[in-house]
């Protein structure tokens, strides 16, 4: 097998389900160590096992991405275990849909804590540590980073966010031969949607999800792994990625 990201390590938020875990399994395989990030410790264990069992190098720490002023800790303590950093996978997200004039209050803030404002402490926190390994960033954003749809608006306001944010980034630091790529994946079958608190909007999105052939986490995944072991001189900027059944 050939091991791309040997001797590189790999941060990957929201690791304990779905495309985060997928993408940690993913890089693991492809070589790198790779530090697993989220709130449920158990299933990150369970990863961290079936990562070990086939052969690659991983641990676990469990946290919680959108406690203030935790994102240096975060990245200390990666960098404590893993001696450096060359991949940070901004992943972790939360999707809870609403029309405007219904949605909770804390449901929005919720969305823009975890989905954009970790997201951006964290790539701060990490990028001194990034420019001296000429190091990655990918940042997870959404089809609903590009289309906004009625229902949607809280959730596309952090994920158009998150395009913003990581194109003025990758022109502050391309120089650096730091990379920056955005990821925006259409419908995968996830737990995504299993915190909706809009109850239509729970039902609505498991019927659109059950008139398509949704993508499984390991293609986002190989997005990933495609966009992280290209030629340094490629600079993946962004995948924009649907179910073929999906408009
Ligand atoms: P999952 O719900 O399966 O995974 C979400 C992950 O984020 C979990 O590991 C969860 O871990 C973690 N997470 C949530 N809140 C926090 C927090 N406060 N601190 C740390 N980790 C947290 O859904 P997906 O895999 O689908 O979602 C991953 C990303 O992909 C999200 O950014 C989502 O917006 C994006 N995406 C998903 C699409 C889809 O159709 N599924 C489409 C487009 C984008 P834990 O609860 O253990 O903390």
């Amino acid at each position: 097998v050939s091991r791309p990201l040997a001797g590189k390590v790999a941060l990957v938020t929201g690791a304990s389900s779905g495309i985060g875990e997928a993408t940690a399994y993913a890089l693991a395989e492809a070589g790198a160590e790779v530090a697993v990030v989220a709130r449920r410790a158990d299933r990150l264990q369970a990863l961290a096992a079936r990562i070990e069992k086939a052969g690659g190098k991983v641990f676990v720490i469990e946290a919680d991405v959108a406690r203030p002023d935790g994102s240096l800790g975060l990245i200390n303590e990666v960098l404590a275990r893993g001696k450096r950093l060359d991949i940070l996978v901004n992943n972790a997200g939360v999707m809870l849909l609403s029309p405007v004039a219904e949605a909770r209050s804390e449901d929005w803030r919720q969305m823009v804590e975890v989905n954009l404002v970790a997201l951006m402490e964290l790539t701060r926190a990490a990028l001194p540590h990034l420019k001296a390994s000429k190091g990655h960033i990918v940042n997870v954003s959404s089809v609903a980073g590009r289309v906004a749809n009625p229902g949607s608006a809280g959730y596309a306001a952090t994920k158009f966010g998150v395009v913003g944010f990581s194109e003025a980034l990758r022109r502050e630091v391309y120089a650096d031969r730091i990379r920056v790529t955005v990821i925006e994946p259409g419908m995968v079958e996830t737990e995504l949607g299993d915190h909706i608190t809009n109850p239509g909007m729970k039902a609505g999105l498991e019927q659109r999800r059950a008139a398509m052939e949704p993508m499984q986490s390991e293609d986002i995944a190989a997005a990933v792994l495609y966009a992280v072991t290209q030629h340094p001189r490629v600079n993946v900027n962004e995948i924009l990625i649907r179910p073929t059944d999906q408009e």
